[in-house]
C-alpha cells in the first residue's frame, strides 16, 4: 500500500473559493461531487454558516444531514463520523469548522470513502486545503500526524463569517503560517540538494512570511471590527490557502520542524491545552531561533512582531508553570518528535532545555 507521506504530491485543493456569501452557491458546487452530503460541525461554526448553506443546497435539492461535532480530532469521533456517512450514504462528508473539526471529518471521509468539501468558519488553519490531519487523544494529548491520499475537494469561504468570529483564531493561524517560513528554512539548511519542490515550497513560504508580516495588523484590526476588508481576505488566502499549498510541496521541508515539536511537547501540561494551536508555537518558535543560535538581532525582530500581536512567547507569557520537571517531562516528548528529527541537526533535551531557559530570560 502506498504511504501518502511519500507516495503523493499534490499542492491544492481541487476547488478553492473565498468570496462573500459563497455560501449561497454551496449546492451548484458540491453537485459536482454528489448529492447526498453529510455536513459535520461543530456548535458555532453551523451557527454562523448553516442557513446559508442549507439555502445553497436547497436551491439544487440536494439532500442532507448535519451532524453536531464536538471535542478534539480522536479516533473516537472520526468514526462516529464516518459511521454516520456510511448509514446515511453520503457522496460527501462536508466539514464545517476549524482545525478538529475539519481534521476529523477528513479522516472520516477517507473510511467512508467519500469526498471531502470543506467550510472553514476561522482562518487559523490550513486544514481545510491540505492532504493531512493531527490526531489527538479525547484528552487532547497529541497522537500522530495522518496524512491522506488526497486533497479536499472543494473549499468555500465566507470572509464576513470569518470576520465574525473572534480574532483569536486568526492571530493563531497568522503565527502557524509565519512558521512555514523559519520551520523550512532550518529543515533545508540540513539538506544537500534539495529537490525543486522543496525549494519552491521555501520560496513560496518567504513569500507568505512578507505577506503577513505586512497584512497581519490590518487584517486583525478588520477582523476586531467585523470587517471582511481586503487585507482580511488576503489574510485569509494566506492562513488558509498557500500554508496548505507550502505543506503539500513541502513534503520533505515544510511539515513542521522544532517549533512544532515543542508545541507538541507542550501537550503534557494540561494547562496548555486551552492555549490556540499558533500561540503554543510562537512559543516554539523563539526556542527553535536559539536552538539555532540566531543572531539576537532576527529573534530580537520576531518577538516584537509576536508581541504587537499581544502574544508573549515565553512560558511565562502563556501563562504555563516553570516547573523543572514539568519541562523537562515535556523536552523529552518534544526531542522524540517525529518533526524533531527534521531539524539539521539532532536536538539533545539539555540543548533544548538550555534554550527553553534561555527563551524565559530574553523575551520577559
Ligand atoms: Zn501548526
Amino acid at each position: 500500500m502506498l504511504n501518502p507521506q511519500q507516495a503523493y504530491l499534490q499542492t491544492a485543493p481541487v476547488q478553492y473559493q473565498n468570496e462573500r456569501d459563497i455560501l449561497l452557491k454551496a449546492g451548484d458546487y458540491l453537485s459536482y461531487w454528489g448529492n447526498r452530503i453529510l455536513i459535520s460541525g461543530g456548535h458555532r461554526a453551523l451557527k454562523a454558516s448553516l442557513s446559508k448553506i442549507e439555502e445553497g443546497l436547497r436551491k439544487e435539492n440536494l439532500i442532507w444531514e448535519t451532524y453536531r461535532f464536538t471535542g478534539e480530532c480522536c479516533d473516537d469521533n472520526i468514526k462516529k463520523i464516518s459511521r454516520k456517512a456510511e448509514d446515511f450514504g453520503a457522496d460527501i462528508i462536508l466539514g464545517v469548522g476549524g482545525g478538529k473539526a475539519i481534521d476529523t471529518a477528513k479522516v472520516a471521509a477517507e473510511e467512508a470513502d467519500c469526498y471531502l468539501a470543506a467550510v472553514p468558519t476561522i482562518a487559523s488553519t490550513c486544514s481545510a486545503t491540505s492532504a493531512f490531519s493531527v490526531v489527538y487523544t479525547p484528552a487532547g494529548l497529541h497522537l500522530r500526524s495522518h496524512y491522506l491520499p488526497s486533497h479536499p475537494v472543494l473549499v468555500l469561504i465566507d470572509p464576513v463569517i470569518i470576520a465574525e468570529a473572534p480574532e483569536k483564531y486568526l492571530k493563531s493561524g497568522i503565527i502557524d503560517g509565519l512558521s512555514k517560513w523559519y520551520e523550512g528554512r532550518a529543515v533545508i539548511s540540513g539538506m544537500d540538494d534539495p529537490d525543486l519542490f522543496s525549494q519552491s515550497a521555501l520560496k513560496l513560504a518567504e513569500l507568505l512570511a512578507g505577506e503577513i508580516k505586512k497584512y497581519a495588523h490590518s487584517s486583525l484590526q478588520s477582523c476586531r471590527e467585523n470587517r471582511a476588508g481586503s487585507s482580511l481576505i488576503r489574510v485569509i488566502d494566506l492562513n488558509v490557502f498557500l500554508t496548505g499549498v507550502i505543506q503539500s510541496l513541502g513534503l520533505k521541508t515544510s511539515r513542521g520542524a522544532a517549533a512544532h515539536a515543542i508545541h507538541n511537547g507542550l501537550t503534557v501540561m494540561e494547562e496548555s491545552h486551552d492555549i490556540l494551536h499558533g500561540i503554543k508555537v510562537a512559543y516554539g518558535l523563539i526556542v527553535q531561533l536559539f536552538l539555532e543560535n540566531k543572531a539576537e538581532e532576527e529573534i530580537s525582530e520576531l518577538v516584537s512582531f509576536f508581541k504587537k500581536l499581544e502574544v508573549t512567547p515565553s512560558l511565562a507569557g502563556l501563562g504555563l508553570r516553570n516547573d523543572p520537571s514539568l519541562l523537562k517531562k515535556a523536552g523529552k516528548k518534544a526531542v522524540q518528535e517525529e518533526v524533531m528529527c527534521r531539524m539539521p541537526e539532532k536536538v539533545e533535551l539539555e540543548d533544548l532545555l538550555l534554550a527553553m531557559e534561555r527563551t524565559e530570560v530574553f523575551v520577559s
